[in-house]
C-alpha cells in the first residue's frame, strides 16, 4: 500500500536560472528585451502596491505596450481574485498569445499571483481546478520572480498558494510548471521592509525547515537545504542588527534555500494551524506561523526555545489572545481548516495523526492562541 506521502514528490525542479547580488534588478531589462520578437509582444508586470510611485519602478523595463498591475497585499489571494485578474488581463489585450513574460515583484503574495496567472493563461478552466498536486497540464508563460522581502521561498517553490472561499481550502497549484523560469535575487530591494514584517516573513524560512527536518518524509537533498537555511536564519536573527546589508543578503539566500527544501518535502504542524488562522480569521501567513509556533512548544521544544530567544533579541512582540474568545462555530471552522492538511500532519505525526490531534486538542491549542 502506498503511503500518502508517496504522492507528488518523486522528482524536484529548481528554477532554471537565477541572478544574484545587490543591483541585479538591472538585469531584468535584458531578460525581457531578449524575449520581445514582434511589435505586439508585451510583458505583464505584477508589482506589490507598496512600490507604486517608487523610484524602483523607473528602473524596470516597462513599456506602453506592457501591462502593469499593482497587487493589493492586504488580503491573501483567493481563487476568485485570481480568476478575475486573469479575465481582466485577457479582456484588455488583443491577443493574449503575444504575452512573452510575466514578472512578479514583491513578497510571497505578489510572486504567487504571478505564478498562478502564468499557469492560467495557458491552461483552460479556473484557479480552483488546479489546487492540488501535479494538475497543471501546459507550461505557463515565461515567468520571472523578484522577491523584495525574504522568507516565504515563493521564488523557489513549485506552488502558489490561494484560498478557495467556497470550501475553505487553502492550497496551491503544486506543480513543476509553477516554478519560476528565472529569479532575480537583489538584496538591496529588502532595505525598506518594516522591521516586524522582516522578522515574521524571515521566520517563514526557518519554520519551513524546522518542520521539514522534524518530519518523517525526509531526503538528503531536502535536509541539506533545510540545515543551511536554518543556519543562515540563526546568523541573521541572533545578530543585533538583523537588517544589515550582510544579513539581508543572508536572509535572501535562506529564503531561496528554504523554498528549495520545501519543494522536495513537506511542512509539519505549524503550517496547517497557520492555514486555519488565515482561512478563518484572515491573518497573514508569516505572522500566523509565528503565532502558532509560539504555542507549539509541546511538539517543537528545542525550536520553540530558539524562536523565543530570537523574539527577545529582536524585541518583537507577538499578538496574544486572537482566538481566545471565539464562537463554537469558529473553533469548528478552525479545526476543519487545520485537519484538512493531511500530508503535512501525517509527515509530522504519522498516519494516526487524528488520534493525537483530536478536535478537543486542536480547539485547546487554538484557545491558547
Ligand atoms: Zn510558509
Amino acid at each position: 500500500m502506498n503511503s500518502i506521502l508517496d504522492t507528488g514528490i518523486k522528482k524536484s525542479k529548481n528554477v532554471d536560472s537565477y541572478i544574484f547580488g545587490s543591483g541585479s534588478l538591472n538585469e531584468l531589462k535584458d531578460s525581457i528585451e531578449n524575449r520581445r520578437k514582434d511589435l505586439n509582444d508585451f510583458a505583464i508586470f505584477f508589482v506589490d502596491e507598496y512600490f507604486s510611485g517608487s523610484k524602483i519602478l523607473k528602473k524596470m523595463p516597462i513599456t506602453d505596450k506592457d501591462k502593469l498591475i499593482f497587487v493589493d497585499t492586504k488580503d491573501e489571494p483567493t481563487t476568485d481574485y485570481i480568476n478575475n485578474l486573469r479575465d481582466e488581463i485577457v479582456n484588455s489585450q488583443k491577443d493574449i498569445k503575444s504575452a512573452i513574460a510575466i514578472v512578479g515583484m514583491g513578497g510571497g503574495i505578489t510572486m504567487d499571483v504571478a505564478k498562478a496567472i502564468s499557469n492560467l493563461l495557458t491552461n483552460i478552466g479556473n484557479a480552483e481546478d488546479y489546487q492540488g498536486w501535479d494538475l497543471v497540464v501546459n507550461k505557463g508563460i515565461f515567468k520571472i520572480g523578484i522577491p523584495t522581502i525574504s522568507g516565504t521561498g515563493s521564488e523557489a517553490t513549485r506552488t502558489c498558494v490561494m484560498t478557495n472561499k467556497e470550501n475553505g481550502l487553502k492550497l496551491g497549484m503544486n506543480s513543476d510548471k509553477t516554478v519560476f523560469d528565472e529569479v532575480i535575487l537583489d538584496p538591496s530591494l529588502s532595505k525598506t521592509v518594516p522591521r516586524d514584517q522582516y522578522f515574521f516573513t524571515g521566520m517563514d524560512a526557518y519554520i519551513h525547515c524546522i518542520e521539514a527536518l522534524d518530519g518523517s518524509y525526509r531526503n538528503a537533498v531536502g535536509d541539506t537545504y533545510s540545515k543551511m537555511s536554518i543556519e543562515l536564519c540563526k546568523e541573521v536573527f541572533f545578530d543585533s542588527d538583523m537588517m544589515s546589508d550582510e544579513n539581508r543578503e543572508k536572509l535572501m539566500i535562506a529564503s531561496y534555500l528554504g523554498g528549495c527544501a520545501i519543494a522536495t518535502t513537506y511542512v509539519g504542524l505549524v503550517h496547517p494551524f497557520s492555514a486555519g488562522l488565515s482561512v478563518v480569521l484572515g491573518t497573514h501567513h508569516c505572522i500566523s506561523n509565528c503565532i502558532v509556533l509560539n504555542k507549539l512548544s509541546e511538539f517543537y521544544p528545542d525550536q520553540h526555545k530558539e524562536f523565543e530567544e530570537m523574539l527577545k533579541i529582536q524585541n518583537i512582540k507577538l499578538p496574544e489572545g486572537i482566538c481566545s474568545d471565539l464562537s463554537d462555530d469558529d473553533y469548528e471552522s478552525l479545526y476543519n481548516a487545520t485537519i484538512i492538511h493531511e500530508k503535512p500532519l501525517f509527515n509530522a505525526l504519522g498516519e494516526n495523526y487524528k488520534e493525537i490531534l483530536t478536535k478537543q486538542k486542536v480547539t485547546e491549542i487554538f484557545k491558547s492562541i
